[in-house]
């Protein structure tokens, strides 16, 4: 269904209309794109390509919507008929009660709403453009008007971009228009009055590349784009709410019902059968409603989960949807891919591997000095036509830029492909000269699901070439021939078959190329192109060290009760070598995309749960397994990073896109994003999750037995016919500046160290178990028989009703402060050097207390 919107043509210039060139022209660009000086004076001009900020509500409106609250409400009703009792201290009490409280919010609220616009900033990315004649990378805020700009699978686009060159490409406009199927595009002009939905010729700036490739002219940026002009916000981070949140609310309406109704008992119990004063009664009665009602929870528990967000994004983990903070704590399986997360994604040609013979490669990274070897002598490559051969082929059927700055070789785009570029260069071969001797007419691109790539390529003399390069297995299937000696040969599979296999038993990525020649005149490339009737060329052997701290942490998640499973699309033998060297899996058992595709759903959960490697999988394959675990009560975290896991990744508990090398489709659809890809970020995500949850926890743990002492205090006097040991205004300054004041210092517990030893939370089990409603039971009746019964043991003594109060207040609060330390560890002794001074927060919170209660003690 399109959404029934009628944008109209943006400004006077109708681009999609317009023939590519006459917009180049227009926008005084050229298919080479701008220099950087021109694209320089642009942005200075137009600004940077961002959308700007939603108008964020005033403070005074934030200050005023702190007192949209039924409790608040309840407080002022009571401040106003307390005041018309004649008790106006009590009523101007309240009444700063009131404001105070205001004020903590308006200041908690500002702080979690900066920690998430922090996250959002970091969460930009990045675009392909032309510069000085050469594809670079820039941030997305600098693309200008008239830049081209390369588009592909995956890709947020950058800017509203006038197509000029189109390779199957299909764009999920969901964001702009509402329509969530994808939509072709092509380069032809479209009617002036088109609507945005059927503007075939525009690629628009938010959209998603769902498949295909593109090159554009950038015709607005920033607020001048179309979803600039509908003043949408890319990448909303989710509003600060969680399943806990909303429990807690729940349990918070329940909870004044139900006070309420006491209160209400209390005070008929109280006129009627005690004869107090409507007056007296009321008042204590709305003292037992305030008791019981624990104002500063939500507070709390909004500070916590914001504080763990920032604590994650420190450790490299953006959350970008609030309630996987809580999930991440009961984590029972993380997924994850091979390359990138577990290991560096820094890839060397190892191994060029020739058919008569394997050579050793040398030299580290994308650096292209190095040379090759057989059997430990040098081979001089530029005698060895066969290398060139497959040298060539790596290299043009190839998307990847190697530069050069101060010695240090950068690479824009695919660390697989940079590698082969690297091999290349080793060879002898120039890119830049290849791809103008063998220019690129046509590219079918690589995608997991066909994981092969082809292009076609025309030289001077006239003649076509096509060039494939893909897992070894695929381009095995599209040849009937070798290369050996300058001529074909009929091809030896079994040969090649031993030779990948021994590769990859030594943990490399295989990449095998394999080449024809094509008719003269062709000029485009099709699937059935490349079905049959190539020559294989060779293949290389690529080696991706583990990162050291992703073994650590794979061991850390195992002692977490965590297991953790690699998804990859690599070959089986590969992924069992670099397994064994993580720690994943037991060094044997691997199954494949292919073997799970034969197996019942039933046989297929058993599988999932059983094993820890699969390999060759596609990203349906991803979403069957996740969908498997979870039909076996494990709560799933996967990692992702192409168009195609965005299934896996929304259907996971915790889906975790890649911010480096992960597309922006995946991390749209993930919950979390790891800034530095890395497996270990997302062993230090758990952690901070189930500290999270601990501290939460805490706060409950603690701030709910005050309240329960309180009330059963006022319960008692009620009862017993006895004058109230502490008065409603006493109680609203324990509840919400004490309590609260102290419970935030648990907000910033840092996790316990047992915290990664420990199995992970069932997600059913509830904040409050029966241990800690016997602890606040327990300490409830504590505190009340220390408060009361001082008390009461003054009024013996004959003091004023004043002081006694005073001293039953004072209790109280002494009570917290030492509960307090109590509540720092749940299942510790606290009684430690650390357990008692470890936390400054605490400390500071203790002071704080201990100056209000002098000052609220010696103040008239
Ligand atoms: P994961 O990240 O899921 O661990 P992966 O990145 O190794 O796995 P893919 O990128 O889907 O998985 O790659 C699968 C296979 O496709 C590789 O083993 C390799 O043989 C081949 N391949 C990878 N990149 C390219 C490319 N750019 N061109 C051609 N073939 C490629």
């Amino acid at each position: 269904m399109r959404a029934q919107k009628t944008i109209m043509p943006t400004g006077p210039t109708p681009w999609h209309a317009m023939d590519a060139e006459a917009v180049l022209a227009r926008l005084r660009s050229a298919s080479t794109g701008l220099t950087a000086g021109e694209a320089r004076e642009r942005l200075s001009r137009h600004g940077p390509n961002r959308l700007s900020p939603p108008r964020k509500r005033g403070p005074l409106v934030r200050f005023g919507s702190q007192f949209r609250n039924v409790l608040i409400y309840v407080l002022l009703g009571a401040a106003a008929l307390t005041a018309v009792l004649g008790h106006m201290v009590d009523a101007g009490v309240i009444a700063a009660v009131v404001l105070v409280n205001a004020v903590i919010g308006f200041i908690q609220e500002g702080k979690a709403e900066r920690a998430l616009e922090a996250i959002r900033g970091m969460l930009s990315y990045e675009a392909s453009v032309m510069r000085d004649a050469r594809r670079t990378t820039v941030p997305a805020e600098d693309v200008v008007p008239g830049d081209v700009v390369f588009i592909q699978s995956g890709d947020r686009v950058p800017a509203d971009l006038r197509l000029m060159w189109v390779k199957d490409l299909r764009v999920d406009e969901a964001a702009l228009t509402g329509e969530s199927v994808p939509v072709e595009k092509s380069r032809e002009p479209v009617d002036p009055e088109a609507t945005v939905g059927d503007r075939k010729s525009m690629a628009f700036s938010g959209t998603l590349v769902t498949y295909g490739q593109a090159t554009g002219v950038a015709v607005a940026t920033g607020d001048d784009t179309e979803i600039g002009l509908i003043n949408m916000l890319l990448s909303r981070v989710q509003p600060l709410t969680t399943r806990l949140l909303r429990q807690m609310a729940e349990f918070g309406q329940t909870l004044t019902v139900a006070i309420g109704a006491v209160a209400s008992a209390a005070f008929v119990f109280g006129i009627v059968v005690r004869e107090y004063s409507v007056s007296e009664m009321f008042m204590a009665a709305v003292g037992l409603a305030v008791a019981a009602i624990p104002e500063g929870l939500p507070a709390i528990i909004t500070i916590t989960l914001a504080i763990g967000v920032q604590r994650m994004a420190r450790r490299n983990a953006i959350i970008r949807r609030l309630p996987a903070v809580e999930t991440l704590g009961s984590v029972t399986i993380v997924c994850s891919d091979k390359t990138g997360t577990l290991t560096r994604n820094e890839m060397t040609v190892q191994t060029a591997s020739l058919a008569e013979e394997a050579l050793e490669v040398s030299g580290v990274g994308y650096d292209p000095h190095g040379g090759f070897t057989r059997e430990g002598s040098e081979v001089n490559p530029l005698e060895h036509p066969q290398l060139q051969e497959l040298a060539r082929g790596a290299l043009l059927c190839n998307d990847a830029v190697l530069e050069e700055s101060g010695g240090r070789w950068r690479l824009s785009g695919e660390p697989t492909e940079g590698a082969l570029v690297t091999l290349a260069m080793k060879a002898g071969l120039e890119p830049r000269m290849q791809k103008e001797l063998y220019y690129r007419v046509d590219v079918i691109p690589f995608e997991s699901e066909h994981r092969f790539m082809a292009t076609l390529h025309h030289n001077h003399a006239g003649h076509a070439f096509i060039y494939v390069k893909g897992a070894p297995e695929k381009v095995l299937e599209m040849c009937n021939r070798e290369r050996a000696r300058g001529e074909d040969r009929p091809l030896d599979i079994a040969r090649w078959e031993r030779r990948i296999e021994e590769m990859a038993s030594r943990g490399q990525r295989i990449i095998a190329v394999a080449f024809r020649e094509a008719e003269d005149a062709k000029g485009s490339l099709v699937f059935s192109d490349v079905e049959g009737g190539l020559s294989l060329l060779g293949l290389c052997g690529i080696i991706d060290p583990p990162r050291t701290e992703a073994i650590e942490a794979v061991k850390q998640c195992k002692q977490a009760g965590i297991r953790v499973k690699m998804i990859t699309g690599d070959h089986a033998l590969t992924a069992r070598a670099v397994g064994a060297r993580m720690g994943i899996g037991d060094g044997r058992t691997v199954r494949t995309g292919r073997e799970l595709d034969g197996l019942s759903d039933e046989d297929l959960r058993a599988a999932a749960e059983k094993v820890d490697i699969f390999a060759r999988v596609s990203p349906e394959h991803k979403l069957r397994l996740v969908e498997a675990l979870q039909a076996r009560k494990q709560v799933v975290a996967m990692t992702g990073d192409g168009v195609n896991d965005a299934p896996a990744l929304k259907r996971s508990d915790v889906g975790v896109a890649m911010g480096i090398k992960g597309t922006e489709v995946a991390k749209e659809s993930s919950e979390m994003v790891l800034a530095d890809d890395n497996f270990a970020s997302i062993a230090h995500a758990v952690e901070e999750g189930r500290t999270v949850h601990d501290n939460i926890k805490k706060a409950v743990t603690f701030i709910l037995p005050t309240n329960a002492a309180e009330s059963l205090v006022l319960i008692a006097a009620i009862g017993f016919d006895m004058m109230l040991p502490i008065t409603p205004v006493q109680i609203l300054w324990i509840n919400m500046i004490t309590a609260v004041t102290l419970a935030l210092s648990l907000a910033f517990e840092p996790a316990e160290s047992d915290i990664m030893h420990r199995p992970p939370r069932d997600p059913r089990e509830p904040i409050l178990t029966p241990f800690l409603l016997w602890r606040i039971g327990y300490v409830s009746i504590v505190m009340v028989i220390g408060t009361f019964g001082l008390f009461l043991w003054e009024r013996r003594n004959g003091a004023s009703i004043e002081l006694a109060r005073t001293l039953a207040v004072n209790t109280l609060v002494m009570f917290e402060v030492f509960y307090l330390f109590n509540t720092r560890y749940l299942r510790r002794l606290v009684l430690s050097v650390k357990g008692l001074a470890g936390s400054r927060y605490v400390l500071i919170a203790v002071a704080l207390v201990i100056i209000f209660q002098l000052l609220f003690t010696y103040t008239p």
